[in-house]
């Protein structure tokens, strides 16, 4: 299988450079030549296997410069008893006779990006041995809260890699900042950037395109790559979940061979909801995927206008992942509907970091809306529905999986589409057991972290994540915030390069 750029032609690439080089040279992201068709009777064959075979026979038909060895073994120091607490990685859990959850924060820190960070690292270090290069690869990654502390337990310590994290001081979750504060291993550094995410994104995108800074590494024997979900190690691993959720489903008998599901996204980068469609891409029988977004609703906007405009506020909200005004995989999504029309992404690209918007022909906004359907949903309705929810059902969702449960319950009232649908559960709710606890039972006296973890456990009758609970004996190593223009050298001091 080629990879190609979308935003010049010519180029061409196999996986493995793919995912070592992480962003092409001419600034586009690197897509797939074509989408391999799954057939509805091999799905039916999937619903019979476990997640690590599904995995292994979505990741080959992509990887296939990689050996089905180097694929199953990539998969399973990945997906195992000690990485996730479930063998199942990622269960269903059935809310109704329409509507389920696909949990996906079993892993170790919680959140849903641990099903692709876990399997990143190996197959980063096996895409620079078969390409040939010696180099000790540095992960740079700027993170909303969650990628940022899977990134770091995913590279930790592994042998050829050292990584460096930097999140918004203030724009991050409690537990989530100590996530990161106090990581383990000998290869990692950590740094609250004085900004939003969008600020530690783009001076994290400055240093990769940095020459002078990257001579100089390479000098040094390091090469740059990124986790970010612009990197397609971490793409291709979320398309499994989709048809994992779908075959668990068959299997239980609560769909039929070929019937279609809706699944709603909670999204901000667009990186997962890209996956569901890749998925579709393939064969899996979606009808529609549902984007969902909090305040920052630059992709409602963009699905129901046309128009992509980041000239607007920005605000911190209860679903910090989600606090995102560029979603970068956006990218790839308009490559394929326009027909991977390079010149007209580029076009747009560059109109959108100089002027920061663009607009799409009609064509482009009716093919958008025949696979998406977007929606918001502000604070008070996302803590409004984890009440609800928690009250009708007993089931707890966490800020970010609430805005994909409200912005499903707008779309069933305003469409009445009785589809069954999948809602992405991407966090834990220990992750942000503060606005679960406050939405459930008000407002409380108690801030301590630790004490907020038992009371969510009392009220929901379901256990600490080992992982939260182990934080609180573990020593703070990456206290330090950081300006913008000293990034160089607290990569270069902390990872001794
Ligand atoms: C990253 C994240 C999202 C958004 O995913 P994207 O791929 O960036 O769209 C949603 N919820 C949680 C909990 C996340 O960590």
């Amino acid at each position: 299988m080629e990879y190609q750029s979308t935003r010049s032609k010519d180029y061409s690439c196999t996986s493995a450079e793919a995912i070592k080089e992480g962003l092409a040279k001419d600034g586009g992201l690197f897509v797939p030549g074509f989408f391999p068709k799954i057939l509805p009777e091999e799905i039916e064959k999937m619903a019979e296997i476990g997640y690590n075979a599904r995995a292994f026979n979505i990741l080959r038909r992509f990887l296939t410069d990689f050996t089905d060895k180097e694929i199953s073994d990539s998969v399973n120091a990945a997906y195992n008893k000690t990485k996730f607490e479930t063998e199942s990685i990622t269960p269903v859990y059935k809310l109704n006779n329409q509507v389920y959850f696909l949990e996906l924060w079993h892993g170790l820190t919680c959140a849903f990006k641990d099903v692709a960070l876990q399997i990143l690292p190996h197959l980063l270090t096996r895409s620079i041995e078969k390409t040939g290069d010696g180099r000790t690869a540095v992960i740079l990654v700027a993170t909303s809260g969650d990628t940022g502390k899977a990134a770091l337990e995913g590279f930790r310590d592994v042998a050829g890699t050292k990584i460096a994290v930097f999140y918004p001081e203030s724009g991050v979750s409690g537990i989530q900042k100590l996530q990161m504060t106090t990581q383990e291993g000998e290869n990692v550094a950590v740094g609250g950037i004085l900004g939003n995410f969008d600020d530690a994104q783009t001076a994290v995108k400055q240093i990769f395109t940095d020459e002078e800074y990257k001579s100089e590494l390479d000098k040094k024997g390091y090469m740059l790559s990124s986790a970010n979900s612009i990197n397609w190690g971490r793409l291709v691993p979320q398309i499994v979940y989709y048809f994992s959720a779908y075959c668990d489903l068959l299997k239980s008998e609560e769909i039929k061979s070929g019937e279609q599901v809706n699944f709603v996204v909670p999204t901000g980068n667009f990186g997962d909801i890209l996956a569901g469609y890749y998925a579709k891409l393939m064969g899996l029988p979606i009808n529609k995927l549902i984007c969902a977004s909090n305040k920052n609703n630059v992709l409602t906007d963009f699905i129901n206008t046309g128009v992509y405009s980041r000239n607007r506020s920005f605000y911190r909200t209860s679903s910090p992942s989600m606090d995102i005004l560029v979603s970068s995989n956006l990218e790839r999504f308009l490559y394929d509907i326009t027909g991977k029309d390079r010149v007209r992404i580029k076009d747009w690209m560059e109109s959108l970091s100089s002027k920061g918007e663009y607009e799409v022909p009609d064509i482009t906004k009716q093919k958008i809306k025949e696979v998406l359907w977007g929606g918001f949903c502000n604070e008070e309705d996302t803590l409004f529905s984890i009440k609800d929810t928690f009250e009708a059902y007993g089931y707890i969702m966490d800020p970010h999986t609430a805005v994909g449960k409200n912005v499903y319950d707008q779309y069933l009232f305003e469409t009445g589409d009785d589809t069954k649908s999948i809602i992405l559960s991407t966090a834990s709710p220990f992750k942000f057991n503060k606005d679960v606890l406050e939405a459930i039972r008000g407002k409380s006296e108690n801030t301590d972290e630790f004490t907020l973890l038992e009371e969510l456990s009392h009220l929901a009758g379901m256990k600490i994540p080992n992982s939260l609970k182990a934080l609180k004996s573990k020593e703070i190593r990456f206290p330090d915030s950081i300006d913008k223009a000293e990034m160089k050298e607290f990569i270069n001091s902390k990872l001794k390069l």
